[in-house]
């Protein structure tokens, strides 16, 4: 049993069944989610019977990191992390000023087979369970514990598609946030899909502080299609209509993605129809050059191309930033991460 799979609840069953006193439960969890222990030996407050008893029966490796990568920069580094049953996943930590962002994963690979995504290209492996996407966060969480620094923001924008785990991805966002553990803010959560409408339905019901952001990269169904599969299931309209239901449902602003394609998708006609389409939606456009993929021959925009781009849209009312690109050395780039060892 990985030990970042049980929530409170489950741990205090565990201790009680196990004939332990229900605080020993809460001793657990602050060891772990507010001192960020990562063996059961380390728990000083813990009688040695006990602690044994926990190496033997717990799993608190779970995620093992087995390569590290630091860009030249120092700012951006990227883990892999071997699962238990040998697939892999990655985990990136951006540090610019005093922010610490991390960028997690939620799935071994992906579905959805965007054409320009190294995780698309790959294919889809399997859901990662609550305590795997937990775990990631804990395993930096520790590492900038011993900077005396901490986490400062996390993108559900690594491997794979969040709200095709919804459950899991939810899971591990509440445990996270939870008041008596790491107590990780919810406003400081951002999850980006691809577009799955009924998910960004239940998502918007459910009223979450969450930042939520939407892959689009296209104004046109056709050109969305050729890029992101998806699209044939859920097109334009219809992820637009679900983000307007979410926006009213809880007043929220939305983010659009759109990665910069040389020639594809950086015109200032496409800045146009997307700004038609966006037009009284409360959001803003996060443009980002594209990264390059080996599965993928299309360009990345040029500075003079993206500036325009941005313009355009600025100047039809829908704000837009253009990202950095971060870590393009060690390919942590958005898009870029795969398992390959
Ligand atoms: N599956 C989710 C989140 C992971 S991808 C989603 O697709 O939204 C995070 C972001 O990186 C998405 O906006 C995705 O479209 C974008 N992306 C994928 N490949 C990219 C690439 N090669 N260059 C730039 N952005 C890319
Ligand atoms: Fe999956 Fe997102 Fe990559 Fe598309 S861009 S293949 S949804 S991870």
């Amino acid at each position: 049993m990985f030990i970042y799979d049980l929530d409170f609840v489950s741990l205090t069953g565990l201790m009680t069944s196990w004939g332990e006193p229900s605080f020993r439960a809460k001793q657990i969890w602050q060891g772990l989610y507010q001192h960020f222990y990562s063996s059961p030996l380390q728990f000083p407050n813990i009688p040695k019977p006990l602690r044994e008893r926990m190496a033997n029966e717990l799993d608190f490796v779970g995620i093992e990191p087995v390569r590290i990568l630091d860009s030249s920069d120092q700012q951006t580094r990227k883990t892999l992390f071997r699962l238990q049953d040998g697939h892999f996943i990655e985990a990136v930590l951006m540090r610019y000023d005093k922010r610490r962002t991390l960028c997690i994963s939620t799935q071994a690979g992906c579905a959805m087979g965007c054409v320009f995504c190294a995780t698309g290209q790959m294919g889809f492996k399997r859901h990662l369970s609550s305590g795997e996407i937990v775990a990631q966060v804990m395993y930096y969480a520790r590492i900038l514990h011993q900077e005396d620094s901490s986490v400062t923001n996390i993108v559900l924008m690594g491997m794979g598609e969040p709200f095709h785990n919804y459950e899991n991805t939810m899971t591990a966002i509440d445990r996270l946030n939870d008041a008596d553990g790491y107590n990780f803010g919810a406003r400081r959560f951002t999850i980006s899909t691809v577009g799955l409408v009924p998910q960004i339905r239940r998502f918007a019901d459910e009223k979450r502080q969450v930042n939520l952001a939407i892959s689009l990269h296209a104004a046109e169904d056709g050109l969305r299609q050729s890029m992101l599969p998806v699209n044939k299931k859920y097109n334009i309209d219809e992820v637009l209509d679900a983000c307007r239901y979410y926006v009213n449902q809880t007043g929220r602003r939305i983010t659009f993605e759109w990665a910069l394609i040389n020639g594809v998708n950086d015109t200032p006609e496409e800045a146009r129809k997307l700004a038609v389409r966006l037009k009284g939606l409360l959001c803003h456009v996060n443009a980002i050059p594209l990264n390059p993929t080996q599965g993928y021959k299309g360009q990345a925009t040029t500075r003079e191309r993206a500036q325009r781009f941005k313009e355009s849209l600025e100047q039809a009312g829908i704000p837009c930033t253009i990202r950095m690109r971060r870590g393009i050395d060690i390919q942590a780039g958005c898009g870029q991460l795969v398992s390959l060892v």
